[in-house]
């Protein structure tokens, strides 16, 4: 799973952050309880000495010392408990300060060096809040009585059964694509941010981002003859609107045709959610992408009809 640098950044500042917090605590425990400062000082005395017997001492005498230091050690370390509870503090308060203790805000475990649960739980955090999806757009908020027509209701059911199955089978959904056409004010744009919730949820790495702001990118980047954003990798690419993006010969349906090839080549699946109907999509694109967005091997195309809910 890529690790955003965002994230990166909050685990070393995390660390930091606690670092600093241990030495603070250190310091000030210095200054109240200095025995315990006296008592740190003879644990390194002591750490130092054995260190300096591994070079001169024969195997054997080196493991005796290594117990006898070992003993003392622990014996010091019951002073120092001690001395923390007398004056009031636990006996932790100077232990290493962490978030996390299983990885030690590292984000990988130590024991197999797989992903910790709290990094796993951040990446999913940030893809969220950088993925433009409306916070309460959810499966779990569908509230299907904004639909005030029976038909209309039965229709949205239907869909969204279709959505939280095509949603839970991500990454690898059969067919790959989820095309929503259909005209405003039907809902597209809503299921099309709750599978990209769930999607999110689940761990997937999504981009959800309307038409118009994709081709924005892929614009800026031709004009500053840099690469082209990535729209190709990602788990999960949801297109808003398609159709928004302004039409320039040469460029719009033949980036829009390698985004959407790439995507199948690799596997990788896409939901595009668009007001415009199938002759639409014929008159503004070559045959090539519609046969590639129609294409029942490919894509499930489902159509929404109905009132505009948002005028009700
Ligand atoms: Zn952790």
């Amino acid at each position: 799973m890529h690790i955003p640098t965002k994230v990166k950044e909050e685990y070393a500042a995390k660390r930091r952050k606690n670092e600093l917090l241990h030495e603070r605590r250190v310091a000030e425990i210095y200054e109240r309880i200095p025995e315990i400062s006296d008592v740190d000082s003879k644990k390194l005395d002591l750490a130092f000495e054995l260190g300096m017997k591994a070079y001169t001492a024969s195997g054997e005498d080196y493991e005796s010392e290594f117990s006898n230091t070992k003993a003392e050690l622990a014996k010091l370390d019951d002073l120092k408990g001690t001395l923390l509870t007398a004056h009031g503090y636990p006996t932790d308060y100077l232990e290493p300060v962490y978030d996390c203790h299983m990885c030690m805000d590292k984000g990988f475990l130590p024991s197999d060096g797989s992903m910790c649960a709290c990094l796993l739980n951040s990446i999913i955090s940030y893809n969220y809040a950088s993925s433009d999806i409306d916070n309460g757009e959810c499966f779990e908020n569908f509230d299907l009585s904004v639909f005030h027509n029976e038909k209309q209701r039965r229709m949205m059911s239907k869909m969204y059964d279709f959505s939280l199955n095509y949603a839970n089978t991500l990454p690898h959904p059969e067919p790959l694509n989820l095309i929503i056409l259909g005209s405003t004010g039907l809902g597209k744009t809503y299921l099309l941010n709750c599978i990209a919730k769930r999607a999110i949820v689940n761990g997937l790495n999504v981009i959800k981002i309307t038409s118009y702001n994709m081709f924005d990118s892929i614009l800026k980047s031709i004009r500053s003859d840099a690469d082209m954003p990535d729209y190709i990798s990602c788990d999960l690419l949801a297109i808003d609107d398609l159709g928004s993006e302004p039409f320039i010969n040469n460029i719009t349906v033949e980036k829009l045709f390698l985004i959407i090839n790439e995507r199948e080549a690799q596997r990788k699946p896409t939901v595009i959610a668009s007001n415009l109907s199938k002759d639409d999509l014929q008159n503004r694109y070559d045959e090539r992408i519609v046969s590639r967005l129609l294409t029942p091997k490919y894509n499930t195309v489902v159509l929404l009809r109905g009132d505009d809910v948002r005028l009700l």
